[in-house]
């Protein structure tokens, strides 16, 4: 994989709304690009950057002073990190944007959705553990080695992390995609097993899907040497059997998940970029 290149830079807005219909929150990126490289990631298809994804990470280090500003006059919604980048990517270990961020949304008593793939999140449990309200998820995709996630660490670790969150009284999820039903490189009855075990209170599924991400197609299938669409087959009863899982262990119900009544609002995530 090619070095990574890691940049400087200042931004000029932060808070960005996401409307999901009857329900809406904000998202901030901290960073722009991921070194977690997935091979199936739609960010690239949003960001339109000729460099090669998951070879560079745009820093944007004036983000809790540009963060600060905003929530002064922000309607109170959930904050979601992140729509479009892991704010627990490495680099983030070097220059702690998304804890300083967590401190600015804490001091004007936001509500938090994070959605990582990262251990690196264990660092900031002290800071986690005072928001009122706060939901942490990890994504756990069926194409999960180093083949398709390079920088990601191995689901065991993921597991271990969600057990540790929910350890602490921290409410935890997991968004399972994407799926590649031709593409299921763990046993997924026991992985959601394991979920179960270390208090993981909700999982949702997701289908892989490129339909509006042509350049993350691009990507999959030079990586893959094949049609995504090909991986797709059975894409309808993997679906079904992922859910019934889902359902036996006691892990579905996605909207009271999501509830934030102290804001009058709830979510629903559909995506599954970190
Ligand atoms: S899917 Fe998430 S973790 Fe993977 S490269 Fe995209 S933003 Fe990073």
């Amino acid at each position: 994989m090619a070095s990574l290149q890691i940049r400087e830079v200042k931004c000029k807005t932060l808070l960005h709304d996401l409307d999901y219909g009857r329900s809406s929150e904000y998202t901030a990126n901290f960073y722009k690009g991921c070194s977690h490289g997935c091979v199936y990631c739609y960010v690239p298809s949003l960001i339109h950057d000729e460099r090669g994804w998951g070879t560079f990470v745009d820093v944007k280090v004036n983000a809790p002073e540009v963060l600060d500003r905003e929530l002064r006059a922000a309607e109170p919604k959930v904050v979601f990190l992140s729509s479009a980048s892991d704010s627990y990517q490495p680099v983030e270990a070097r220059y702690k944007i998304t804890r300083r961020c967590l401190e600015v949304l804490l001091k004007h008593g936001f509500p938090v959705s994070i959605l990582t793939r990262s251990p690196l999140i264990l660092r900031d449990l002290d800071l986690l553990k005072r928001f009122e309200w706060i939901r942490v998820g990890f994504s756990i995709s069926t194409a999960c080695d180093r083949r398709y996630e390079p920088g990601v660490v191995p689901v065991e670790r993921r597991v271990e992390c969600l057990r540790k969150l929910s350890s602490v009284g921290i409410r935890t999820w997991v968004s399972m995609a994407p799926i590649i039903p031709r593409l299921i490189l763990t046993d997924l009855e026991a992985l959601i097993g394991r979920l179960r075990e270390a208090g993981v209170s909700m999982v949702m599924p997701g289908l892989l899907r490129f339909e509006w991400y042509e350049e993350s197609r691009k990507m999959f299938e030079g990586v893959t040497g094949e049609a995504w669409t090909n991986f797709l087959e059975d894409g309808g009863p993997t679906l079904h059997r992922i859910r019934e899982l889902i359902k036996t262990y006691g892990l579905d119900g996605s909207s009271d998940f999501f509830m934030c009544e102290s804001r009058g609002r709830d979510r629903k995530i559909d995506s599954f970029a970190s």
